[in-house]
């Protein structure tokens, strides 16, 4: 197994980009009109950017690249289980907000049988900041009674073995893959998919078409950092109300028409 790691600030990059708001998570799936998502991660409906080309997308992530060569997540988490439970307690809520909550519940529980020996009810208690904390908390016990039943309380490392967990969707499997297992997988959430329309970096209709742009138009000597660099960008730079158009590394290379000056700065 890989050594556990902590996810504990943005790092240097992360904080350059803007500092700490995070914006609540929305749900997918989009709600799509006319083909074309509107409201859900508040992406605007006047239309996508088209598919930016390989040399231009090359130097949109050679400047990601550049600017922060090991991009890391946010979550809170010291091995494969605790990211799973972090990135499953994350839907709906922000990652500082789960943090919060999760560096006292993974001292008390940081595997699936500490948790079922917890108990639901006090997993209760230490997430019910949390939005839908209580469903959250039964598929949490569901999925770590599962764990230690069919996998010895080991992690799968597949996406259908992950999917089939209680509460585990693609993007949380992807998560997973990507932060725990280092598999190229992408995890769209509304800044990915707000950025990746936007610049055309990766256009598509819903997460899953954005999802095959990620995977079929960044080389493969980005992918597996692309999650996060886009991630990252989209929380604090291409931001959904005033994006940071004024201050924004890939501006030049950006198809959005409608580009702000905003550089970020107060
Ligand atoms: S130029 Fe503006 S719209 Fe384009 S990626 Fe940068 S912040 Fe987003």
């Amino acid at each position: 197994m890989r050594p556990g790691s902590c996810a504990k600030s943005p790092g240097p990059i992360a904080r350059s980009y803007g500092g700490s708001g995070h914006r609540p998570r929305t749900s997918p799936p989009f709600p799509v009109s006319s083909g074309l998502p509107v409201g859900g991660f508040g992406l605007y409906a006047r239309g996508m950017a088209k598919q930016l080309s390989y040399h231009v997308i090359h130097k949109i992530f050679s400047r990601f690249r550049a600017a922060r060569p090991e991009p890391k997540g946010e979550l809170h988490h010291t091995n494969a289980y605790t990211l799973l439970v972090a990135v499953a307690l994350s839907a709906q809520a922000t990652d500082a907000g789960v943090n919060k909550v999760t560096r006292a519940l993974f001292k008390a529980a940081d595997t699936p049988q500490k948790m079922l020996d917890l108990g639901e009810e006090a997993l209760i208690e230490h997430i019910k900041t949390i939005g839908l904390f209580r469903n959250k908390a039964r598929n949490v016990m569901k999925l770590s009674r599962l764990l230690v039943g069919d996998y010895g309380g080991e992690v799968p490392s597949s996406r259908a073995a992950l999917q089939s967990l209680p509460g585990v969707g693609r993007k949380t499997a992807n998560v997973v893959l990507n932060m725990w297992w280092r598999h190229p997988a992408q995890a769209v959430d509304t800044h990915i998919f707000r950025l990746g329309n936007r610049s055309g970096i990766a256009p598509g209709k819903d997460v899953d078409a954005v999802e095959r742009a990620i995977e079929d138009h960044i080389p493969a000597e980005f992918q597996l950092h692309a999650h996060h660099w886009m991630i990252l960008h989209g929380r604090y730079v291409c931001v959904a109300r005033k994006p940071k158009c004024g201050g924004c590394i890939i501006r030049d290379l950006c198809q959005f028409e409608e580009k702000t000056k905003d550089d970020g700065q107060l």
